[in-house]
């Protein structure tokens, strides 16, 4: 960008200056280690496109390296006491709050998200820490399951060696709520953190050891998908593949996976609908889908992408709907006022752009945005945009954009609303804005999504499951659920007394 920069700036560049200089290297059995082929590749800050650091170029040899590493300390970790586990994991948690600003700037350095909203990240990542830290002991509880004469009960163990992949969109905070369950349940873990945002899952490695996790418990692997990312879902010692990411992905990896039966847990893409009744608090519900869609660049999982208002209240809601994108203010992601920053890469820039010319040739109303923002030449800046008229046929209704990019249709009655926000391959996350109590829980039962909000936008709780039904994922992370995933539930069946046992060759 331009030398007015916001001070921000100058303090990612501190921060960051050790990786511009050093490069980032793997993390394997406590040690980093470059690739074993010598192999680097760049990465880029959204913010201009230049150069932030030359990365290690993982592949099936160090993915192995990593997988004996993880495999190596297995043992020493499951039997570490939970009391000890849940020591070390809220001492990680107390290192990233220390480091709370150093990971915002070098999220928002990396990722273009803005510190508007990165400045919340290390909060919310110790919080994921100290969740399951408190979690540790409990970990291993089962059912007691009593019959006549014998006593069934099951515990949880860990089940091995796990592998983590992650996406760029959040790429902090989305490592931390894989990692930390992990951790908790007793597993050790190899993580392959997206390649266009892997400067934080570093950091979080770094910060894990110094608060003195045991060697090989977390390594990380730095690569490319369809290589490191794929040998480690193909890696027979990796029990099971937790992964964050596109749906098509998703679909790869349960093929890479299959010869090894991998145990697979997939938050995938999203086309979440906000559903908007006429007799909603209007003012509330406008402000939530404007939120749930425009902040974190439209880069989030569980944005509400389609927002479907009834036809009564349809010219209004869309007339102060399209006031208020006009006016999001794009730009410097360091500076505390931008509510949207630089898209992640140029690659993802084409995509989303793309989408503006595919609804323009789908005959819906380009309301607002739709390109680059004028006096922002370099990065990868994108308007915030808005499509309204649209038709649930359209493909800008139908596929994940996942940019700044809301796509409006009307709908005439609750039957006509459910069918159109059930009428998509995902379904992650939906809003609901009524007044009307019986109508909110029966579209609530009857919405193909796997998690719904009513009269709220996405606030998380975590002992809750978080997850999608359809293309949007199979599993759920939160509380107990995500102990499900990485433990085996193992039963145990004591016989009470002489129980009748059939005699044979007598
Ligand atoms: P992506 O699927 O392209 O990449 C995600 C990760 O998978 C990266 O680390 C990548 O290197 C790796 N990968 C790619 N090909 C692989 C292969 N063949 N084998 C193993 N690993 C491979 O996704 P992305 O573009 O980085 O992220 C955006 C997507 O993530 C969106 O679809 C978004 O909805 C989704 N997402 C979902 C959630 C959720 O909780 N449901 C949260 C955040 C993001």
């Amino acid at each position: 960008m331009t030398s007015q920069q916001h001070p921000n700036h100058a303090k990612a560049d501190a921060y960051g200056a050790r990786f511009k200089a050093e490069g980032i290297s793997h993390l394997i059995n406590g040690e980093s280690v470059p690739s074993s082929s010598g192999n680097t590749f760049e990465n880029i800050t959204p913010i201009d496109n230049t150069p932030l650091c030359r990365v290690a170029q993982g592949d099936a040899s160090d993915i192995d390296a990593a997988a004996q590493a993880a495999k190596a300390a297995f043992p020493a970790w499951r039997k570490t006491s939970a009391v000890e586990r849940k020591r070390l994991i809220h001492a990680v948690a107390d290192l990233i709050e220390e480091h709370a600003e150093e990971i915002a700037l070098l999220e928002t350095y990396d990722t273009g998200q803005t510190i508007k909203f990165m400045s919340k990240a290390a909060e919310r990542a110790a919080g994921n820490f100290r969740f399951f830290a408190d979690r540790a002991e409990s970990a291993q509880d089962g059912l007691a399951l009593p019959t006549d004469g014998h006593l069934n009960y099951t515990i949880r163990q860990p089940i091995g060696p796990v592998g983590i992949i992650t996406p760029w969109n959040t790429p902090f905070m989305l490592s931390t709520w894989k990692i930390a369950p992990a951790l908790a349940a007793g597993c050790t873990i190899v993580h392959k953190p997206a390649e266009w945002s892997p400067i934080t899952a570093m950091r979080l490695a770094e910060l894990i050891h110094k608060a003195g996790m045991p060697p090989g418990v977390v390594n990380v692997v730095n690569g490319i998908g369809e290589t490191a990312g794929k040998a480690l879902t193909e890696h027979p010692d990796i029990k099971a593949i937790g992964f964050v990411g596109d749906s098509k992905t998703g679909r790869a990896i349960m093929r890479q996976g299959a010869d090894t039966l991998k145990r697979v847990h997939f938050e995938l893409g999203g086309k979440n609908p906000v559903v908007v009744f006429a007799d909603a608090d209007l003012d509330r519900a406008l402000d939530a889908a404007l939120f749930m869609i425009y902040s974190l660049n439209g880069e989030r999982c569980t944005s509400s992408s389609r927002l479907l208002v009834e036809r009564s209240i349809y010219h209004d809601f869309t007339a102060r709907l399209t006031d208020r994108v006009k006016r999001i203010r794009v730009g410097d992601p360091f500076d505390p006022d931008t509510e949207i920053g630089p898209l992640i890469h140029p690659e993802h820039l084409t995509k989303v752009t793309r989408y503006v010319v595919v609804g323009q040739q789908e005959g819906a109303t380009l309301a607002a945005g739709g390109g680059r923002p004028e006096g922002l030449e370099q990065g990868n800046f994108f308007e915030a945009t808005l499509f309204t008229d649209a038709t649930r046929t359209m493909r800008i209704a139908r596929e994940e954009v996942f940019g700044p990019f809301l796509t409006v249709l009307p709908f005439d009655s609750d039957e006509e609303a459910l069918d159109i926000a059930n009428d998509v391959a995902y379904g992650l996350a939906a809003y609901v804005w009524t007044r009307d109590i019986t109508r909110a829980h029966t579209f609530s039962h009857d919405l193909e999504a796997g998690m719904v909000w009513v009269n709220s936008q996405n606030v998380r709780y975590l002992p809750t499951p978080f997850g999608g039904m359809k293309s949007s994922g199979i599993g759920r992370d939160g509380g107990d659920y995500s102990f499900d995933f990485y433990m085996e539930t193992k039963n145990i069946d004591i016989a009470l007394g002489d129980h009748r046992i059939p005699k044979m060759g007598k």
